[in-house]
């Protein structure tokens, strides 16, 4: 996944926060002005999270 860079002055962001199901980053911070990208959301991690069961263990 690529990283941005901040659309204010341009320089790399760091990853802020992770999905909590696939570690994605979700969430960027500038190094520079501190300004946060938007949380980009997993529309699929969100119902996994949620409704979390152990799905993958059956197919086995
Ligand atoms: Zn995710
Ligand atoms: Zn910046």
């Amino acid at each position: 996944m690529r990283i941005d860079s901040c659309r204010k002055c341009g320089t790399e962001l760091i990853v802020k926060q992770n999905c909590s199901v696939c570690k994605t980053p979700i969430k960027f911070e500038c190094k520079d002005c501190k300004r946060e990208s938007d949380e980009q959301i997993h529309s699929i991690c969100r119902l996994v999270d949620m409704n979390y069961r152990p799905i993958i263990l059956e197919a086995a």
